[in-house]
């Protein structure tokens, strides 16, 4: 599957946009930053700071470092961060900068994504209001097929 150069493309440019996005907001972009996000690009599932730290291995980044990048991203709007019920984060690369919202299992984590939002509608009323700038946030739990 590596070697498909379609799939190869897509996170390469994948990579490039997020990066492109980071040194816009002055991000100094060091080897470890970069080695943090290729590893974003080729996930397939939101991951907890944990898991990621696992992965990349515990000589570039210490998990204190790992969770601050994190966010450091998350604030470049890179990075999408997924509340779970048990109060620790899922972290997955925003590329599309795209709105939509999670159905997440609570025992395997594993996240699907649904693609439409009904919260807009109380987004208009709250606007309606005089409110500005709002935001929200949602995320669905449940158990899947595979953990039932
Ligand atoms: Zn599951
Ligand atoms: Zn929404």
């Amino acid at each position: 599957m590596g070697h498909d150069p379609r799939l190869m493309s897509t996170s390469e440019h994948k990579f490039d946009s997020a990066l492109s996005s980071l040194k816009k907001e002055r991000f100094r972009i060091t080897e470890p930053r970069k080695a943090l996000l290729r590893l974003l690009v080729e996930l397939s599932k939101p991951l907890s700071a944990e898991e990621i730290h696992e992965r990349l291995g515990s000589e570039s980044f210490d998990l204190v470092t790992v969770y601050r990048n994190l966010e450091a991203f998350e604030n470049a709007g890179i990075v999408n961060r997924m509340p779970t019920e048990s109060g620790k984060s899922l972290f997955e690369l925003n590329a599309e900068q795209h709105h939509y919202h999670h159905i997440i299992c609570r025992k395997c984590h594993r996240t699907e994504k649904l693609d439409s939002c009904e919260v807009v509608k109380l987004e208009k009323l709250a606007s309606d209001l005089g409110y500005s700038e709002i935001t929200h946030v949602l995320e669905l739990y449940g158990v899947c097929e595979t953990c039932r």
